[in-house]
């Protein structure tokens, strides 16, 4: 299994490669060259298995030999075993037909610690075989920061700079970033907003000079590894509701693309998927592009769901390099036009990526009354990224065929917005109730290129 880049240019991967690289060298995507399938009866299969043993099954096509299958199962069960549920990923019921995957049982309260988690041990393993180290640095609106810290602290072969913006993250998610207390584990808050943040480092990442010296690497969602294992959850909640002989649609909260791609690789490896939706909140970028208006991007408007406000969304080059045939040119010529303002979609394209993706918006209003009216209605309390999930799907969801709306993060994670909502202050689980006693540590930096690279390269572990 070979991985090429979405602009064309840079030498195709192992998955090894393509995972501890993250972006490639001529500033696009890696993608699996060709996507494996399984078979009906392959897919029967998963139904009753473990998270654990469907994770084996979906990943195993794809990694080539970087690992045996008995160091991979090892490594899975070792990532998951960290996840405060027995299911890792339960679904709980909402109204006739429409389901809630909750993914916020993990260390950080949100769907990202189901990638993380498997990454930080995959890159254990592969460093520490090689005997080498890197520095790994993300961009964060929130979660992703703290769920790479939490997978990554106290790892030898490794350094983790987080760069999230400064006074735009919620309390409880700085505080998962800044009160970790081992050494290799960096804390930045950058004067600037989330899309500053994502810029600074794939500006980083293209200074070969600094990523070579470093050893950088990537953990944000554009790593190929973290598409990868949330492609898992969408085959454990399809099969429990009948896949592959019912056909399920799904619901996604979405910011950079990351997670409702892994819906299409689900779908594209054989998973009957009916509709996927794109739901956004008031930076609706997405929502406009797939109605047909172009990408073009705008001022973004914090929000009370602040892991979806975004005006660049990066995977979102991974479904436009399959909506052109996988026309690199094409890619190549959309993203200069991005880095200008904004871009339009073919014809040909737009018509592949509406086969493929539906799209819908909440505002700020509309999300609030989803919680409150789904506490009344079903007793579930939703943070405000799966609210806007959940409203979209009842907006736009087909009552024949099972709507699966992903819970990205746990209503704790948010407890102002959710307070505001329903006049109920989320708890935070028993093992992270002290989180508001720890102290925290964090520098604050401009949004500078060099000031930033002086800083990773002084403060090195190792
Ligand atoms: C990251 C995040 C999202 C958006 O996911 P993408 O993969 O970036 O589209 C949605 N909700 C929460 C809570 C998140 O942390």
């Amino acid at each position: 299994m070979r991985y090429i880049s979405t602009r064309g240019t840079a030498p195709a991967l192992s998955f090894e490669e393509a995972m501890l690289t993250g972006l490639a060298r001529d500033g696009g995507l890696y993608v699996p060259e060709t996507i494996p399938t399984l078979t009906h009866q392959e897919i029967a299969a998963l139904a009753g298995k473990s998270y654990e043993e469907v994770a084996f099954a979906v990943m195993r096509p794809f990694i080539g030999d970087t690992f045996t299958d008995e160091v991979f199962r090892a490594l899975i069960d070792e990532a998951y075993a960290v996840i405060g549920h027995t299911a890792r990923a339960p679904m709980v019921q909402l109204a006739p037909n429409h389901f809630l995957l909750e993914l916020f049982h993990g260390p950080t309260l949100a769907f990202k610690d189901f990638a993380m988690q498997l990454i930080g041990q995959m890159f254990q393993t592969a460093l520490g075989r090689k005997g080498s180290r890197v520095t790994i640095v993300g961009a964060t609106s929130g979660d992703t920061g703290s769920a790479a810290i939490e997978a990554f602290k106290g790892l030898d072969n490794v350094d983790v700079f987080i760069l999230f913006p400064h006074g735009r993250v919620s309390e409880v998610q700085r505080r998962q970033m800044t009160t970790p207390v081992e050494s290799n584990v960096h804390a930045l808050a950058l004067e600037g907003d989330f899309d500053d943040c994502q810029a600074r480092l794939k500006d980083m990442f293209n200074d070969f000079e600094f990523r070579d010296g470093v050893k950088l690497a990537g953990v944000n969602s554009i790593n190929w590894g973290r598409v990868l294992a949330q492609v898992v959850y969408y085959f454990t909640s399809a099969v429990s509701l009948g896949a592959p002989d019912r056909k399920v649609s799904f619901t996604v909260p979405t910011g950079n693309f990351g997670d409702i791609f892994a819906g299409y690789v689900a779908k594209r490896m054989g998973l009957p998927i009916d509709r996927l939706i794109v739901a956004t909140n008031q930076n609706d970028i997405l929502d406009r592009c797939l109605k047909g208006q172009g990408y073009h991007k705008g001022p973004t408007h914090p929000s009370i769901s602040p892991s979806m406000d975004i005006q660049v969304s990066s995977n979102f080059e991974r479904a436009l390099f399959d909506a052109y045939d996988r026309d690199a040119l094409a890619v190549v010529q959309q993203m200069a036009e991005l880095a200008e303002g904004g871009f339009d979609v073919s014809q040909g394209a737009m018509e592949s990526l509406r086969e493929h993706y539906d799209s819908g918006r909440a505002t700020e209003e509309e999300t609030m009354q989803t919680i409150t009216h789904m506490l009344e209605a079903t007793g579930e309390l939703l943070c405000p990224h799966s609210a806007v999930g959940v409203k979209v799907a009842e907006e736009m969801r087909d009552a024949a065929v099972p709507m699966i709306t992903l819970a990205t993060a746990h209503p704790a994670k948010f407890p102002d917005a959710v307070e505001k909502a329903t006049g109920i202050r989320p708890d935070l689980p028993p093992r992270m109730r002290d989180l508001f006693d720890r102290d925290e540590r964090v520098t604050r930096l401009p949004n500078d290129l060099e000031a930033l690279k002086a800083h990773i390269k002084g403060n090195l572990s190792a």
